[in-house]
């Protein structure tokens, strides 16, 4: 080889060679030596679910079931939102396929409920339910925020489902205890949830389940439609109408109005819902304003900002002592019948 040729390679070699290590090496160094990576309570989560969780979704091979279509399904009711988010009603889904597919991703659902004072009478009836419809052959743990955690009622739970009572206060206004969830909440994923859970249901227990409710609900963020105004003009919702509040929604605004007894979606959507809510509520209460329906107002004011990616119809919640409408082909959880004046400690 000429000399020229020699000192040509040479120098190529002394130009790249650097190059090459230095993309090699440098991300390891880096992150090793120089920027701490940051690690968030959801970082695990965020690389776990939202990617792969919540869009990914895998059949299983072979499955049989009923031929989709597009042309013909349920013309009774609207099944999508103007932002395309589906609405979930009984006929617009396949639930054996949608089991199989969140079979496969082995997840974790929470579910918190409420009983404070008389409200754990409801309690035994809430969960016994639930082990017939709600999530049935899926880790779900249950979460109770009560102020009376020795009488907890002894429901036997299938493997893999398993239930924690966590204290909370009493309180002398059942305005308090509404108000107070969504703080409660939003401490119970910082603290605990993230660490193993993907999503999570907030429900009223006053209510039990009747029919399954199961992985066709999950989404984002999920929104339950109030079973009082879903015929209602918007003029009517009782959303929070002084402008004073953070709940405010205007005259002419508004999509639907959804039940404070039932949300959800993933861990952290509903971080975020629970957060702002909070905040909102509290800088309310610093103004000497409440809202409306407490958190509900509030609740309703976020999805109205942050619009919900799958809205529950109302077999999600309906009201024990409402007449059944003919689109509503099956009732999933509703409300019993209660006496106010009888279990809220003040009326
Ligand atoms: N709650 C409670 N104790 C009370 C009042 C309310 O635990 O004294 C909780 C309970 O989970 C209840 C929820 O707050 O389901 C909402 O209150 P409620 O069901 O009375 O409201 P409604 O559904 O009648 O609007
Ligand atoms: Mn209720």
């Amino acid at each position: 080889m000429q000399l020229v040729n020699k000192i040509l390679l040479v120098s190529l070699l002394l130009v790249v060679l650097p190059l090459v290590l230095y993309y090699y090496f440098f991300p390891t160094f880096r992150d090793l030596f120089f920027e701490q990576k940051e690690i968030t309570p959801f970082s695990r989560y965020a690389e776990r679910n939202i990617l792969s969780q919540e869009f990914h979704l895998v059949a299983p091979d072979h499955l049989k079931y009923n031929q989709p279509s597009i042309v013909s399904g349920r013309t009774d009711v609207v099944t999508v939102t103007p932002w395309l988010a589906p609405v979930v009603w009984e006929g617009t889904f396949d639930p054996v396929l949608f089991d199989s597919i969140y079979k496969q991703k082995n997840i974790t659902i929470a579910a918190t409920v409420f009983a404070v004072g008389k409200y754990i009478m409801f309690l035994k009836e809430f969960l016994e339910t639930a082990e017939k419809h709600f999530f049935v052959g899926f880790r779900v743990h249950v979460f109770v925020f009560t102020d009376r955690p020795n009488e907890l009622p002894q429901v036997k739970m299938a493997a893999g489902r398993q239930l924690t009572a966590y204290p909370v206060p009493s309180s002398k206004r059942w305005q308090e205890i509404s108000a107070r969830r969504m703080e409660f909440i939003q401490e119970l994923i910082e603290k605990e949830l993230h660490k193993y859970a993907d999503y999570i249901f907030c429900l009223d227990v006053d209510s039990r389940f009747h029919s399954r409710w199961g992985t066709e609900s999950l989404g984002g963020l999920v929104a339950v439609v109030h079973p009082g105004y879903y015929r209602a003009d918007r003029s009517e919702f009782p959303y929070e109408r002084r402008p004073e509040s953070r709940a405010y929604v205007a005259p002419g605004e508004g999509d639907f109005y959804y039940c404070g007894g039932a949300f959800g979606g993933l861990l952290q959507e509903v971080h975020q819902l629970a957060k702002t809510c909070h905040s909102n509520f509290k800088a309310d209460a610093t103004d000497g304003i409440e809202a409306a329906w407490q958190e509900e107002s509030h609740l309703n004011r976020y999805m109205w900002i942050n619009k919900p990616s799958k809205v529950l119809s109302p077999e999600y919640l309906w009201q024990d002592f409402k007449n059944i409408n003919p689109e509503v082909k099956i009732i999933r959880f509703s409300g019993v019948i209660k006496n106010y004046a009888a279990i809220r400690p003040n009326v």
